[in-house]
């Protein structure tokens, strides 16, 4: 069975794939660690493939491995680019923003770490934009108890969590909004989010999912194992059809990735 696509097709999606994955231990780069056998990236792309407005996938490989992932998702059915990434998460995202076509209004950038996010967080993201919004993010309520410390690691607050959400992928934008946030952005941002704030845009959210959660650790690795274990497999587990991959020029761009 084919991932099932409607007319609307109209989101592009960014994938920022380039990070070495320092905190998963030495190894490759996180986007090629297995996970079930399977590599990240392509677990990823599966769950992007499987949900029906999108209608591009441009992915930021990390240094060396544009070709890997290009024979990975060759058989991925809806139409991919692959990029080379930047030294950090927003000169990746930049790269793969660069490599969208202009008849893409709607932009969900999704790090491939997020790799178990479930299609229907993409289309409430992608639902919220069509209904007016310019910036649009999944939240979820924080559930620790949050203190703020300071030099040597003594408590010197508790802040209120009530006010506290902790915030995922995808992140969508109208186009022009991320474009124009990209193109003022002052420092180092870790999220696109923060650069549509700096500029000044208002930010909504949508409700979270915890399946989104970022693979980031051996640890989260194996919950997310154990996640797939429980399920047994991912829910797009049969999007995977066809050949319509593409490797955009773009590819030349870039250099480094994060350290
Ligand atoms: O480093 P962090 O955990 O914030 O990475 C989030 C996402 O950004 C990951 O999917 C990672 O591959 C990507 N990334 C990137 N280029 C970098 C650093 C991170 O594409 N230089």
């Amino acid at each position: 069975m084919t991932a099932q696509r409607t007319a609307r097709g109209d989101v592009a999606i960014p994938v920022p794939a380039a990070g070495s994955g320092v905190r998963m231990g030495p190894g490759a780069p996180k986007a090629l660690r297995l996970l079930a056998g399977e590599p990240l990236l392509l677990h990823a792309v599966r769950n992007i493939a499987a949900a029906p407005s999108v209608g591009l996938i441009v992915v930021a490989a990390p240094p060396n491995g544009a070709d890997t992932i290009a024979s990975m998702l060759g058989n991925v059915d809806i139409p991919v680019r692959i990029v080379l990434g930047g030294a950090t998460r927003q000169a990746s995202v930049a790269s793969a923003l660069g490599a969208v076509p202009a008849e893409f209004d709607l932009i969900l950038v999704h790090d491939a770490a997020r790799a178990l996010t479930p299609p229907a967080l993409i289309e409430a993201v992608a639902a919220k934009l069509r209904a007016g919004s310019s910036a649009v993010i999944p939240a979820l309520p924080v559930v620790d108890t949050i203190k703020r410390v300071g030099d040597a690691a003594e408590v010197v607050a508790t802040v209120d969590r009530s006010t506290l959400r902790a915030v995922q992928t995808p992140q969508g934008f109208r186009r022009a909004t991320l474009t124009a946030a990209h193109a003022g952005a002052a420092g180092d941002h870790t999220d696109d989010a923060g650069l549509a704030e700096q500029a000044g845009v208002r930010v909504d959210t949508v409700p979270g999912d915890d399946r989104a959660f970022k693979i980031t650790r051996p640890f989260d690795l194996a919950v997310a194992e154990a996640l797939l274990a429980f399920d047994g497999g991912t829910p797009a587990s049969d999007a995977i059809v066809g050949d319509s991959r593409s490797i955009d020029p773009n590819v030349e761009r870039g250099t480094t990735r994060e350290g």
